[in-house]
């Protein structure tokens, strides 16, 4: 084996067949026994480094050596997102045909800055996010573009929001160093994603440029304090550009009232982006469709497949009515990227910040059309189902406490046993519980703080997850919380 071709080096035709085969294998008995890793890599840090030598070998190495530290050396510090128990964050797993198109993108490793480079990167693009805008119940005149992460999608709302103040020029001024320029605000909520803020930070709006709106006590944004704060800040100079609403907010999956919210943004001429990284995947089910009421109102909206929808990470879609605005924010044709075809194709180079693509879209095709509509519809509604019943387990249970509502699939839950009173040991109580648990292996939840509490959360949303899978959680939850007392 390792028989290098004789000119380029590369691996040759045979022996790529021949790891190629046995690469697919791994990945088959991985995906098999998925389950019999721990689900948190149990590792210390500097583990996984010390194994790796400090310097590259001058000579080129086996592949079978390469695997086999692969399984010795890096699988023991992989923490197993593919894991049905993996029920910390939001999770993404990788369905099987997510897989294999990651596959073929990396073989056919086409880069879609142009229409020119690979004209089916562009039409595919374009004609799977028209197919995920039909499944999410989105207005039409919807365009989308994928970036990696629901964090670059938001920024780049934040830029075209930025790009639609025309009157400042930013575009060619920029923003410092000028006295006729009021200062920008963005509206968020304090349960926004941080990506927000650093969207904000990248755009150069600085952190006294984004203002917090209260919420109310589901966590929600509370549109008349947006209304408030808007005048207010109108009064004393700040030019109001960007408003943020979250469906399915990180710590507890609250929802901000998108229609109310865009009724203002539209009265007041200020682009409103919606934020559905996680949560807006639950409006394939149509009787989900009420987290977007209001929608049609939104200038921009991000929902990420690499979510909850079986999809490898990254790939995240964003859709805008504004395309104009945020080509003109960023749109720089050097003379060398100048092609023929004109206004007849679009150049997706043309809509942010970078210029290599990859061909992402492969695998969204692969995912939609494999599982179907009903297929994807399926999965969502029994990850719904599965969380009501957690809900209703911790709240039949007098040792827990529900934190929050439970709009899709994630429980905010707290232990907290009657004789124990004061605040600071709950706390410590359930991060005892939570480290107690993640250290066996067998279940892997993360937390939060919601009104300055700290609050566990049990996400459901990955493929492999089963009801047997919540079941166990559960059990080990009360198990590991009892042994605390
Ligand atoms: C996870 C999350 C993000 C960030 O997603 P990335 O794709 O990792 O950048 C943004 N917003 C919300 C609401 C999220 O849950």
């Amino acid at each position: 084996m390792d028989k290098n071709h004789p000119r380029t080096g590369d691996m040759a035709p045979e022996e790529f067949r021949q790891y190629g085969y046995k690469v697919v294998d791994w990945i088959t008995e991985y995906l098999m026994h998925v389950e019999e890793y721990p689900v948190l890599s149990q590792v210390s840090p500097g583990d996984i480094k010390s194994k790796i030598p400090t310097q590259p070998p001058q000579k080129g190495e086996n592949m079978a050596d390469m695997i086999r530290d692969l399984d010795e050396i890096i699988m023991p510090g992989i923490t197993h997102w593919n894991h049905p128990n993996f029920m910390a964050y939001f999770n993404s797993t990788a369905s099987a045909p997510g897989i294999l198109a990651e596959m073929f993108s990396a073989a056919l490793n086409v880069n879609g800055m142009l229409w020119k480079t690979s004209p089916a990167v562009t039409e595919l693009e374009d004609v799977t996010l028209d197919w995920f805008r039909q499944m999410l119940g989105f207005p039409k005149d919807f365009w989308g573009i994928i970036y990696d992460t629901a964090s670059v999608s938001s920024m780049h709302a934040i830029a075209a929001a930025r790009e639609q103040a025309v009157e400042f020029n930013f575009r060619q001024k920029g923003m410092a160093g000028r006295g006729e320029v009021p200062r920008l605000r963005l509206y968020c909520t304090e349960h926004s994603h941080s990506s927000i803020d650093k969207g904000a930070l990248a755009m150069g709006i600085g952190m006294e440029g984004i203002r917090k709106i209260p919420v109310d006590g589901q966590f929600r944004m509370i549109p008349e304090a947006l209304q408030n704060a808007i005048e207010e800040d109108r009064g004393n100079g700040w030019y109001p550009f960007c408003v943020v609403a979250t469906v399915g907010t990180t710590s507890s999956t609250s929802i901000d009232p998108v229609d109310a919210i865009g009724d203002i943004c539209n009265k007041e001429n200020i682009w409103l982006h919606v934020d559905g990284a996680y949560g807006g995947v639950a409006a394939v089910l149509p009787e989900m469709r009420t987290i977007f009421k209001g929608i049609e109102k939104a200038d921009s909206v991000v929902v990420n497949p690499h979510k909850w929808m079986f999809t490898p990470i990254d790939l995240s879609v964003f859709f805008t009515q504004k395309p104009e605005v945020l080509k003109r924010a960023f749109s720089l044709v050097a003379e060398y990227l100048k092609t023929g075809e004109g206004s007849s194709v679009q150049n997706y180079m043309d809509y942010g910040i970078q210029l290599g693509r990859r061909f992402r879209s492969l695998k969204l095709w692969f995912i939609i059309r494999y599982f179907g509509v009903e297929g994807i519809q399926n999965r969502i509604k029994e990850h719904l189902n599965l969380a009501k019943w957690l809900k209703e387990e911790m709240a039949a249970s007098p040792d827990f406490e529900l934190m929050a509502p439970v709009p899709f699939s994630v429980v905010c839950f707290r232990f907290h046993p009657d004789p124990v009173k004061d605040v600071q040991r709950v706390d410590e109580l359930n991060e005892k519980l939570m480290n107690n648990i993640n250290a066996t292996g067998e279940l892997f939840l993360s937390h939060t703080k919601l009104n300055n509490q700290l609050v566990l959360r049990v996400a459901i949303s990955g493929i492999r997850t089963e009801r047997h899978h919540v079941e166990k959680a559960w059990k080990l939850i009360r198990q590991k919380s009892q042994e605390l007392l």
